[in-house]
Parts: C-alpha cells; structure tokens; sequence
C-alpha cells in the first residue's frame, strides 16, 4: 500500500484536480484517472481490504492499510474499492442481504462496477436520533411506496450510482427502535428526484451529497434488506465499521498534514531563521505528534476489541475513536495551516479541504454529542454496577 501510493496515488493528484478543474463543479462524473487507479489497485492485490469476509484481514491489520489511504482521500479509498458510502452498504448486504439481493447488488459493489448511496438524514427532524426518521415505506400488495425527503445522501450524484440504501418507518405504532425498515431503491426507479448537490464549506464533492425527494416511488417487497422492524439495529450495525474506519483514513490525513508543516517549518524562512527554530512551532509540532499518537492508539484499541470480541463490545471504544480523531487530526490539521500562512487556507495545499471535511466528520457518523452521551452512559453504569466506584476498574472494552 504504501508503494502503491507514493508510485501512482499522490503522483496522480493533478490530473485528478486538473480533470475535476475542466469538468467544473456541477460535474460528478468520476475523474478517468480513477478508474485507472483502480486497475492498478486490483493489480497490486490491494481490493475490497476493507471487509474481513474478502480480505482475511483484522480490523486491527486493515487499520494502517487504510491510514494511508487517507493521505489521499479523493483518490485512494475509491482506487481500493474502501470507499464510503460503499464500504457500510456492502457491509449490509453481506449481513443480511439474499442471495438475489447480494448478486444483484453485491457483487457488482465488489467489482468497484457501479456505486451506491445511503439515504438516512432528513431535513425535516434531528437525524443523530434514528428514531426521528419520518420517511415512510408502505406496504401496498406486492410493493412497498416511499414517500419522504432526504438530505445528505452521499454519493448519489455520481451516475455510476446505482443503488439506494434507505432507511424509513415502516410502523409508526411499534416500538421506538423496531419502526423502521431498510429497503433497497435502484437508483432510476420513478418517483426517486435529486433535488440538489450540498457543498462543504462551499466545495462540492465529486460524488455529491444530494437532496433527495421520494414521491409514490414504489419498489418489491423483496427489497427489503433484512426484516421489517430490523432498520434501527442494521443502521447500528452498519455504523460501527464505518466509523472507526473513518477515524483510520482521518489519522493518515492528519499525518500527511503534520508532515506539511515540518516540512515547511525546515523551509521557510522569517526573522533572520526557519520557522522550525522557533521554540512556538517546535511546540506545535510536539503537541500534534502527541495528540495524533494518542489517537491512533485509542482507535487501534477499539479495533482489536472489535476483532476480539465483536463491534458490540467495541461500540463505547468506537465512539471515543469518533471523537478523538478528528478532534487531534482537526488541530493538527489546523497547526499545520498556520505554519503554511495564506497558502494555508488556499488550494495550493491540501490543507483547506482536509480542514473542512474533518470539520464535517464531527458531524457524520453521529455528531460529537451523540457519542458522548453514550461514553457518559457507559461510564456511568460501569460506576452503578461497580458499587462505589472506589475500586480500580477495567477501561472499556477490556
Ligand atoms: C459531509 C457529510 C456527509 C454525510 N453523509 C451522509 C450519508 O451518506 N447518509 C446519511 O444518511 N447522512 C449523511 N450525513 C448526515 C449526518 O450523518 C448527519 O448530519 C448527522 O447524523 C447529524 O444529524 P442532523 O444533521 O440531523 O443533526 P441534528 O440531529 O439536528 O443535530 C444537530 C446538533 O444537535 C446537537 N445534539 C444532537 N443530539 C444531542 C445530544 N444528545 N446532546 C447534546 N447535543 C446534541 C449536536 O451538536 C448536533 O450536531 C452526512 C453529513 C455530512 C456533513
């Protein structure tokens, strides 16, 4: 991995700019230098890494394979078929989908053939609590109607997209966590409108983040993905991987940020010296070594819980990693534009556009509060269970 992104990933990140430069912002259509990419992946056996049951990998060997992945985030997770939303919804499928639904849908996925979309937030409700989700999928004889509006819809803008996954309620009358249902919606059935694409800080991706509008669209009942009532805990299912595997890409981003700045602390020059004489940026340097490191092995514990003993018994590690993460690659990231000065906040280095995708990242996935809350809640069962909490206690997970 690490040969094939100094030899062919960062070497092609011009023309990628210069093919999304032409191509304009409204364009989605993906770069041709990332499908060659992706032959050059499949070459060097670096495919689909991402998903124990293909690669045989742990969650905790994948890790560094997909740090490095995230020096380069346009490019490398799609070139190696571990890209989200991908990545969550062919975890789905391979946990619940048919045998129809898997080679409809998943093996084309696992091809890197087509790509697919997960449509859970709306505009309309708090999304960070699934129960809120008011989308709704009817059943009318053999087909189920969805009627709802979506936002954030990653991916779906790309016209490789092909795929659907969308979360809505099925029964409001049933319990809070057994009321929604998962579906699968091809990308061209009638009814199915993208509205719009969402920028980031004002830059569109090139898959897009869609506005999506659902009006009578009207699929088989045997799109359902899993069982009706099963969507809340599918949603949780497909999260845990995702996130930590977000956190994975968001250290090697934040490496690739730090090493900007000591680079250019050795080379630029102010007050008669580098940059990197001076004892403040020789401090910004240390702080962002010891916060990034701190991170990594938080994320790398959760990992080897998951692999240990299932994403169940790693969900309150999972969530710390989500939140120290991009909370240490987002002051690093912002250190390290402040060495770089005005070429900081401009596109001649990477540095704009990792600051505000990981700004983001404190949102997807479940927002920084959501996952304090359950690292709180954790915490505070452990203490009621324990007694007086006097005693020393094992860390969670452990
Ligand atoms: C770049 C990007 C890509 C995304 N991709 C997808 C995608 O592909 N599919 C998809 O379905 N969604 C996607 N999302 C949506 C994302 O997951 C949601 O934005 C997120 O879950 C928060 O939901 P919300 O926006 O409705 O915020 P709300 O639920 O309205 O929450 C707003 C704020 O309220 C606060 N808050 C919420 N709960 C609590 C609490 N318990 N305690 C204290 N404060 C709280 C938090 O500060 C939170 O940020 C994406 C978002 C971004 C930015």
């Amino acid at each position: 991995m690490h040969a094939f992104m100094q030899e062919q990933v960062l070497p092609a990140e011009p023309t990628y700019a210069a093919q999304r430069a032409a191509a304009g912002p409204d364009d989605h259509t993906v770069p041709p230098v990332v499908e060659d990419l992706k032959h050059a992946a499949r070459e060097r056996e670096l495919w689909n890494l991402f998903l124990p049951a293909e690669s045989g990998l742990t969650q905790l060997e994948y890790a560094p394979i997909a740090e490095l992945s995230g020096w380069s985030l346009d490019l490398a997770p799609e070139a190696t078929n571990c890209a989200a939303p991908d990545t969550g919804n062919m975890e789905l499928l391979h946990l619940l989908g048919t045998d129809e639904q898997r080679k409809q849908w998943l093996e084309p996925l696992l091809a890197g053939e087509i790509r697919s979309a997960f449509a859970m937030t709306e505009p309309a409700v708090a999304s960070s609590d699934a129960t809120n989700i008011a989308t709704r999928i009817e059943r009318d004889g053999d087909e189920y109607v969805v009627t709802g509006r979506k936002w954030w819809t990653s991916g779906v803008l790309d016209p490789r997209c092909a795929l659907l996954v969308l979360m809505g309620k099925t029964d409001p009358e049933a319990p809070a966590h057994r009321q929604q249902s998962m579906l699968l919606i091809p990308r061209d059935t009638p009814g199915v409108r993208v509205v719009r694409d969402l920028p980031v800080f004002g830059h569109h991706d090139q898959h897009g983040h869609g506005v999506v509008e659902f009006h009578d669209v009207r699929v088989p009942v045997t799109n359902l993905l899993g069982e009706e009532g099963g969507g809340f805990a599918a949603a949780q299912a497909r999260l845990g991987p995702g996130r930590i595997h977000h956190c994975m890409r968001a250290l090697g981003a934040a490496e690739r940020a730090l090493e900007l700045m000591v680079t250019r602390a050795q080379e630029r020059v102010a007050f008669g010296g580098p940059l990197a004489d001076q004892g403040v940026v020789q401090h910004q340097v240390a702080e962002s070594r010891l916060e990034l490191d701190q991170a990594r092995l938080l994320c790398h514990q959760a990992c080897q819980v998951i692999d240990a003993a299932g994403n169940r018994e790693a969900r309150t590690l999972v969530a710390m990693a989500k939140v120290a993460v991009p909370r240490a690659a987002m002051s690093v990231i912002d250190r390290a534009i402040q060495v770089h000065g005005g070429a900081g906040v401009t596109d001649v280095t990477p540095l704009a556009a990792m600051y505000g995708w990981h700004r983001a990242m404190r949102l997807f996935d479940g927002p920084d509060e959501v996952h304090l809350r359950a690292i709180a809640r954790a915490e505070l069962s452990r203490h009621r269970q324990s007694g007086t909490g006097d005693a020393p206690k094992a860390g969670p997970g452990q």
